[in-house]
């Protein structure tokens, strides 16, 4: 355990907990599904509990789901750039970073005199399971 899940409240360990259980990217309301019984009642509260998780880097949000997912790299962060291969079949997700992807898209950037806040990449497709079978 890191420190920064040690500062984590109730609320935000239950939704962590969830999504690590899930392994796959699931949607507040997913989420919310499985903590009623433990008391969570409002989408609000997961929607908090997120962007906590989210700030800390333990979840990703996935933009084209609209679905949250546990973090799968403890330190993907340092890279400033994260990839992710959904698999529209079975719905596994692969987190990865890639430090040439990286250094070209930091090359654009400085090139456009763009300020990155923020990249990720969606990959949509077919697992190596699904596309075998
Ligand atoms: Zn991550
Ligand atoms: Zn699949």
């Amino acid at each position: 355990m890191t420190s920064a899940q040690a500062d984590l409240t109730r609320n935000q360990s239950l939704v962590l907990r969830v999504l690590n259980e899930a392994g796959t990217p699931m949607s507040a309301y997913d989420i919310l599904d499985r903590l009623r019984e433990s008391g969570m009642r409002a989408p609000l509260q997961v929607y908090r509990a997120l962007e906590k998780l989210i700030e800390h880097g333990n979840v990703h949000r996935l933009e084209s789901l609209n679905a949250f997912v546990a973090c799968s790299h403890a330190k993907c962060h340092d890279s400033g750039f994260i990839a992710f291969a959904i698999c529209e079949s079975c719905g596994n997700v692969s987190e990865f970073s890639d430090p040439e992807v990286t250094s070209r898209l930091a090359a654009w950037t400085q090139r456009n005199s763009f300020r990155a806040a923020k990249t990720t990449i969606e990959i949509r497709g077919e697992c190596s399971a699904c596309a075998g079978a």
